[in-house]
């Protein structure tokens, strides 16, 4: 039977914020990655980190010396590289039970700063505004580890005028778009004002402030919305796909409610179709501190919500990153399932040209694959797709994007979003004359494309 902490899940908090405002160094300081960077740990980083209760109450300790945690520790989300993409985006706000909006003090509201806070409130998402970066603020002595309010102490008057003119500045931005937001201890109404912390993610002024107002924040709003223990997963997203040694191409997921069973079978997106496999092992990775066993991870036969999870199993090679995971449960009708699992991928399908005449796109995910045919299809741009691939270039994509030399030879070519191109797919595309192109930005891969047919 169940204690009733047991019931309780861990929240789970998405970084977002427009690129380089310090969302992963933030996340690596509150998490404690730091160290795990230095020693060379990082093969066993995920794209979510748990937040250690040991490191809340070592680093809230100035403010409040007896921080604590009455939900289990938060497990955090960053968004690695889809600084681009809405939809990516949306999806891992969708696993958010809230948010850190991080804004770089020096640059304000970003265009996907609006785009995020669009998506916050779309979703009625809680979330803090961390205003990152104050060490560049000119002349400011750094504090290392500081509550903000002790770090500002030191401060000469002159960097604390320009704090003031930026963060007035930034607080007017942020009510141009219908928000209020106030510094969190000027800040009398939570809920109707949104708290903003300054930090540092370099010498971690402002980091205590940020970690004990995240305590405070799920204490107050989440204890009861995470009693929703339940065994049936509801919601399980895979995070990344890589190749592990020993284990062959595994997955990393999100598990948000529910349980994952050793040996349970389990219904994955592919792009050539649904993925029915078995579970064989869940894994993580060590807790931070002892990550001098390096490469090790902890087997685990049951996994409750909420979770990273590294799964092994066979004929994971094609899973899609960014899409769901389906459990196939005794009374699961596993045909029902398969379908409902290839519902994203074919709403991606669905808008490649019918006639299969277009260039052939290829991106890293599903969602950056999304994104780029919808900017290829834009009015500013309007270029056919004839076909789509995930993941690095391989020889049979240059195949497929060869049938277009007889029909419309411009079209046979690739244009790469952020993916690789394996020596041999590269040596096919030379020896047929399709050229590929790549970048990780989608305007540049047009522009590319553009000089190229001109
Ligand atoms: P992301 O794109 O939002 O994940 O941003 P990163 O975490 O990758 O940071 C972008 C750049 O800003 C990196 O060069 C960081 O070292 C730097 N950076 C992040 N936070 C701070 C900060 O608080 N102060 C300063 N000076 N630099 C920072
Ligand atoms: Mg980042």
């Amino acid at each position: 039977k169940l204690s009733e902490e047991d019931k309780v899940r861990s929240p789970i908090c998405c970084m977002m914020g427009h690129i380089d405002t310090g969302k992963t160094k933030l996340l690596d300081y509150i998490t404690g990655n730091v160290q795990e960077g230095e020693a060379g740990g990082t093969t066993q980083k995920m794209g979510a980190t748990y937040l250690s209760a040991r490191n809340i109450l070592e680093k809230t300790m100035e403010l409040k010396s007896d921080t604590k945690l009455k939900v289990p520790r938060p497990l955090f989300i960053d968004t690695p590289g889809y600084e681009f993409y809405t939809n990516l985006r949306s999806r891992g706000l969708g696993l958010c039970d809230f948010a850190i909006l991080v804004v770089d003090i020096m640059h304000g509201l970003e265009p996907q700063t609006i785009e995020c806070l669009n998506l916050l409130r779309m979703k009625n998402t809680e979330f803090i505004i961390a205003l990152n970066k104050v060490d560049r603020l000119y002349g400011w002595r750094i504090c290392e580890n500081a509550p903000i309010l002790e770090a500002m102490k030191q401060q000469t008057k002159d960097v604390i005028n320009e704090f003031n003119m930026r963060l007035n500045e930034i607080i007017n931005q942020f009510k141009e778009q219908g928000l209020n937001s106030e510094l969190y201890y000027k800040n009398k109404e939570m809920g109707e004002t949104f708290s903003i912390v300054p930090t540092c993610a370099i010498s971690g002024e402002g980091i205590p402030d940020l970690l004990l107002l995240l305590v405070q924040l799920t204490q107050k709003t989440m204890v009861e919305k995470l009693i929703t223990y339940v065994d049936k997963v509801q919601q399980c997203t895979v995070l990344e796909v890589k190749v592990m040694e020993g284990y062959g191409t595994t997955i990393d997921v999100v598990l948000v409610n529910g349980e994952l069973h050793e040996g349970g079978q389990i219904v994955v997106c592919g792009l050539q179709g649904p993925i029915v496999t078995t579970i064989r092992a869940l894994l993580t990775p060590h807790p931070i501190k002892e990550l001098h066993v390096n490469g090790n991870h902890v087997h685990h036969e049951v996994i409750k919500a909420a979770e990273c999870i590294n799964i092994i199993a066979k004929d994971l090679e094609h899973v899609i990153v960014g899409t769901a995971l389906h459990v196939v449960g005794p009374d699961d009708d596993i045909e029902a399932i398969k379908e409902l699992v290839m519902e994203d991928v074919n709403s991606v399908l669905s808008r490649i040209d019918k006639s299969g005449e277009g260039v052939y796109i290829q991106a890293s995910t599903l969602g950056s694959l999304e994104a780029l045919l919808e900017f290829l299809k834009s009015p500013a741009v309007k270029l056919p797709v004839g076909g789509i691939g995930i993941g690095p270039v391989q020889k049979k994509d240059v195949m497929k994007a060869g049938v277009m030399l007889e029909r419309k030879k411009e079209f046979a070519t690739i244009l790469a979003l952020d993916v690789e191109v394996t020596t041999e797919a590269r040596e096919l595309a030379d020896e047929m004359e399709v050229k590929i192109f790549c970048s990780d930005i989608m305007y540049h891969l047009f522009d590319q494309y553009q000089a190229y047919i001109c």
